[in-house]
């Protein structure tokens, strides 16, 4: 009875470990949508490819699992046969006839997603389409605090309705003309009694190798629609402006090979004022050189000459960066204030073993800008001062630097070399 009891309780905990949640398996919330299915399938799939583990058998497992989830989840009548019934209900559905799902082989799924044979092109002798390259631009504050975003891109994506294959009734017959090669031999005749064997392509299926009588209404038998996708982008805290991010297998797909990579060009925009008061601090304004930013501050005659001012400077994540001078400190026009640990945040892969944080400067360039207009009264006055103490102890520049007071004339030989 005992032994019976542990059989029982050994046969619940396989049950247990052979059926992983789906939703669970592909990282997805029960109301997950059809595009979050798709998008989960995307990443996992590529992520525990056989041939991205060789001799990992956990992660094979894990991707003929994730086929299954995704196989079983996309259907919505499977789907609704999951939610109620779990394993034990697809199972019975399997067995009682009802239309299975998709069941496909887990590499041909993968192809439907990523062209070829469903197999990586590296080495394997399969074809890698071309690389695809966007160009994507964050204000400059988004670099500096770091942000969770997305870009859509218009790219040749493999028909769905279809599965890649052009054919409305899914057949695809061999071209009786050329015998699936495509291509015909013709003999040309250059002279009585010369010929030669010329190669053209096979008209009756285009080069193909392939007819179908009844092409898919959606694409019209060229396999592949021209779709829009989005993508998550995690624009990380210091990122060098340009810094290439890489999204493997996500260029255009084509049922003949297997997509290459989406490299998004990650720039800063155009800085400009936004509504939102985020959108409208001095930080917006500030220009940034690798890990240093820099900013330019406009001090009145007064202020550059007998301080006692202070500016706040509002930073791209808000905080405020406070300037002054005391009474009687000087700034001298184009002076350049080095403030540390104001610039940049450094990316996470550009800090050093052991440091968690840093940051690069900020560079503030003082520009002294002086009145073109003044009171007569004030003009007056400043005149008589300056009058005073010129009398008493100005200097004549010229003079002080020995300068000549008329032109030089220049001796007009023609030396020889
Ligand atoms: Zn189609
Ligand atoms: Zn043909």
């Amino acid at each position: 009875m005992l032994l019976r009891l542990l059989i029982f309780l050994g046969c619940l905990a396989l049950v247990a470990l052979g059926a992983e949640d789906f939703y669970k398996l592909l990282g997805l919330k029960k109301d997950a949508s059809e595009r979050e299915i798709k998008k989960a399938y995307r990443t996992l799939s590529k992520k525990y490819h056989p041939d991205k583990n060789p001799g990992d058998e956990s992660a094979h497992d894990k991707f003929v699992k994730v086929a299954e989830a995704y196989d079983a989840l996309i259907d919505e009548e499977t789907r609704r046969i999951y939610d109620q019934y779990g394993h034990d209900g697809l199972e019975q559905h399997k067995r009682g006839g009802g239309r299975p799902a998709q069941h496909h082989d887990p590499f041909d799924l993968f192809s439907r997603f990523f062209g070829g044979s469903g197999h990586f092109g590296h080495g394997g002798g399969q074809r890698q389409g071309p690389d695809m390259e966007v160009r994507v631009s964050v204000p400059l504050r988004d670099f500096y605090n770091g942000r969770q975003t997305e870009f859509t891109v218009e790219k040749q994506a493999i028909c769905s309705a279809c599965e890649g294959s052009g054919s409305e009734d899914g057949h695809v017959e061999t071209c009786n003309v050329c015998g699936g090669r495509g291509v015909r031999i013709q003999r040309q005749q250059l002279a009585p009694g010369l010929f030669q064997q010329v190669q053209a392509m096979c008209d009756a299926c285009g080069g193909k190798g392939k007819t179908i009588k009844h092409p898919c209404p959606v694409c019209d038998g060229t396999r592949v629609v021209r779709e829009a996708e989005t993508h998550e982008l995690h624009v990380e805290k210091g990122m060098p402006q340009g810094v290439r991010i890489n999204y493997e297998n996500e260029a255009d797909e084509s049922p003949d090979w297997v997509a290459g990579d989406l490299v998004v060009h990650l720039t800063a925009t155009e800085p400009k004022l936004g509504g939102a008061d985020h959108e409208r601090t001095d930080g917006t304004f500030f220009r940034r050189r690798g890990q240093d930013l820099f900013w330019r501050e406009v001090l009145s005659l007064r202020e550059a000459w007998m301080g006692d001012w202070t500016r706040n400077i509002t930073h791209l994540d808000g905080h405020i960066v406070q300037l002054s001078r005391k009474r009687g400190e000087v700034v001298q026009p184009n002076t350049v204030e080095i403030i540390e640990n104001e610039g940049m945040p450094v990316w996470h892969q550009y800090l050093p073993e052991g440091v968690d944080e840093a940051f690069g400067n900020l560079h503030i360039e003082y520009t002294v800008i002086l009145p073109d207009q003044m009171d007569k009264g004030m003009a007056k006055e400043f005149w008589s001062v300056w009058e005073k103490y010129r009398k008493k102890s100005g200097k004549n520049l010229d003079q002080e630097l020995g300068r000549p007071e008329g032109p030089i004339k220049m001796p007009d030989g023609h030396d020889e070399l």
